[in-house]
């Protein structure tokens, strides 16, 4: 694969999604049609990006997938994965209500744990699907095999779990038949004393599938192979595999020693001829292992190169003499791609390691190129601690600050709504409950004035209706005479109506009244405090008490006047709502009316209705109202 993209990095990985599916493809030949397949990406899918590759085993059949703690899983799901997750590893008890939220399916490997599992599912009025360990000769996490009835009939009667799956994991699959035998056979003795047996059984881990028939089984757990990496020689016989990662880096300068030059820090490498040789811009440091040291094998233009001295934190040395023609930013093959001799396999073999360590620990610093039939189709940045905004694509940022709101936000639809439309009017207040309206129907009517000091306003008579969880026992209907003083009440969430007042009212005057206020049927008291410009309405009754945290019909009637020279009102929507009637009545006492609403959502659908004597703005029942919006009639 040509990599023309790559200009800027210094070392990379190339994932092929082709070669991935190959892989699955010939894996599935092992196993019988009835039987499903859980994608193991814990590590980050071995270090392939767990994200990207759950995504694409998910379309080459995937039922399940494997990851090794909570966190992993969380991260699936904040990817928008959706198919059963199991965590492979125990769990601890702080992380069940994260478990839980995020639907992940846990193993059992204590009674403590189940216990613990059990009754917070009971507080949450859940039954939690859970898949039990048992340790058949792994010897490690699980109960042990002996103990394995006996736990299993005390984890049966848990009311709030529901025993899905039961497993085992295999020590040796890849080469010891005969401690696989043994483990299978303790296992299937297991099996053999259970009643009802789960849904989901399973024992084999990929090269479990190769070597090793299980007839209980119905689910596999697919790793290393299908990343095509053998876990052993012997299965090279068996299957064709087709390694998924190649990692690269490229030339970053090329210089020659004499003989009897050192090579890298403490002289570990001395010349015995002269050579020419290449600095690669990685080191341990991206997870090219120290112990490759002298002894790693790099592939440039097809040819193999050795590794000279030791491996520095950001650098190796490699001997080229016997290279014609390399150049400065050359590629170069750390590992994996179509030489067999650079398969990760090899390389962790030249020093001892493990090809499952060596894939975790590589790219660090690497950026991941994914490929599908040649063709680049995603990029994934670099794993960091912190967030790097320009590391993403924009439509992948998007999704990140969309996923943020709707993890603190209760309902989706809210959230949506913040995302697209105010986001950064609400980001101070993004750790409080949003409480919404329902069914806000706002009359407001003119009548003229009886009055002779308010010859020169409207009488108004207002009439409000909505429906809201109570969240206090008392709450305020506030206005003031001047918009500042007014702006306070709109930041308090325990205000649930405001007016404003003519500037030149006198206060002491009965400039506005609360002619009624009920909460469902119970009419409130409501006693009226002076401050400064203010007149503040503090609305109770005794019998609120009991229905806070319930939804309430609230009702709210007042008397004001409204100055004639004014010719507009706007009718503020002051919170999150949900569907709204607001309605101007103006008897015979105007001629011409318009209203504008102005909604932050464009493309509203705002029904207006002009009557005789009346104008009516109607949102739909089941649209929302973002706060701060408004209709403003004119006349
Ligand atoms: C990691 C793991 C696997 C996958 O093993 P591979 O050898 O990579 O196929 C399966 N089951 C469990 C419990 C594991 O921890």
């Amino acid at each position: 694969m040509n990599n023309t993209i790559n200009k800027k990095d210094r070392s990379w990985t190339e994932i092929n999604f082709s070669n991935f599916e190959f892989n699955i493809l010939q894996l599935k030949k092992y196993v019988s049609q009835d039987v499903q397949y859980m994608q193991i990406v814990k590590a980050d899918a071995y270090g392939h990006g767990a994200v990207e590759i759950s995504k694409k085993a998910i379309k080459c059949g995937a039922s399940f997938l494997g990851v090794a703690n909570v966190e992993e899983g969380k991260l699936l799901r904040y990817n928008n994965i959706e198919i059963p997750i199991l965590i492979l590893s125990p769990s601890f008890e702080d992380e069940i209500e994260t478990i839980i939220n995020n639907k992940l399916t846990p193993t059992i490997s204590t009674i403590k744990f189940a216990e613990e599992l059990n009754e917070f599912s009971k507080k949450r009025k859940v039954i939690t699907k859970i898949h039990i360990n048992f340790d058949t000769g792994m010897g490690r996490s699980g109960f042990y095999y002996k103990e394995a009835i006996k736990k299993y009939n005390q984890i049966k009667e848990f009311k709030h779990l529901k025993i899905e799956g039961i497993f085992s994991h295999f020590s040796s699959s890849e080469n010891n038949s005969e401690f696989t035998n043994i483990q299978s056979n303790r296992f299937e003795n297991i099996l053999k004393n259970i009643e009802k047996l789960p849904k989901f059984i399973h024992i084999s881990n990929s090269s479990g599938v190769v070597n090793f028939h299980n007839k209980y089984s119905n689910l596999v757990r697919i790793g290393l192979l299908s990343y095509g990496v053998y876990s052993d020689k012997m299965l090279e016989k068996k299957i064709q595999l087709k390694p998924v990662m190649t990692f690269k880096s490229k030339i970053s300068q090329i210089k020659t020693a004499e003989i009897g030059d050192s090579i890298g820090y403490n002289r570990a490498f001395i010349t015995n001829k002269k050579i020419k040789y290449a600095i690669l811009p990685i080191g341990y440091a991206d997870g090219y292992d120290f112990l490759l040291s002298n002894r790693g094998k790099v592939l440039i233009n097809e040819k193999i190169c050795d590794v000279i001295g030791k491996v520095s934190m950001d650098m190796i040395a490699v001997d080229i003499t016997h290279l014609k023609d390399t150049k400065i930013a050359e590629n170069v093959t750390l590992f994996g791609g179509e030489n067999n001799e650079m398969r990760v396999e090899n390389i962790s073999s030249l020093f001892n390691g493990s090809s499952y360590e060596l894939l975790c620990q590589i790219g660090r610093r690497a950026k991941r190129f994914y490929y599908e039939k040649e063709k680049n189709v995603s990029v994934s940045p670099l794993l960091r601690r912190e967030f790097v905004s320009s590391d993403y694509p924009g439509d992948k940022i998007n999704e990140i600050i969309k996923k943020s709101i709707e993890q603190r936000f209760p309902q989706k639809e809210i959230s949506k709504m913040i995302y697209s439309n105010i986001l950064k009017n609400y980001l101070n207040e993004i750790d409080q409950n949003i409480y919404y309206r329902k069914n806000f129907i706002h009359k407001i009517k003119f009548e003229k004035s009886l009055l002779p000091e308010f010859k020169d306003y409207y009488k108004v008579h207002t009439y409000l209706t909505f429906e809201k969880i109570l969240e206090n026992d008392c709450f305020f209907i506030a206005c003031a005479k001047n918009e500042e003083s007014l702006q306070k009440y709109f930041n308090r969430n325990d205000v649930e109506y405001r007016w404003l007042l003519d500037s030149n009212f006198n206060l002491k005057e009965r400039v506005f009244s609360v002619e009624n206020v009920k909460i469902n049927n119970i009419s409130l008291k409501h006693d009226q405090l002076v401050k400064d410009d203010c007149l503040e309405f503090k609305c109770s009754h005794s019998k609120l008490g009991k229905l806070i945290g319930q939804e309430v019909k609230f009702s709210i009637e007042t008397v004001t006047y409204y100055p004639k020279s004014y010719h507009q009102l706007s009718v503020y929507i002051t919170g999150f709502t949900q569907g709204a009637s607001i309605q101007f009545e103006y008897e015979k006492l105007l001629d011409k009316v318009t209203s504008v609403p102005m909604f932050y959502e464009k493309n509203k659908n705002v029904e207006i209705i002009n009557n005789k004597n009346s104008i009516n703005v109607l949102i739909q029942k089941d649209q929302w109202i973002l706060p701060n919006s408004a209709v403003i009639f004119v006349y």
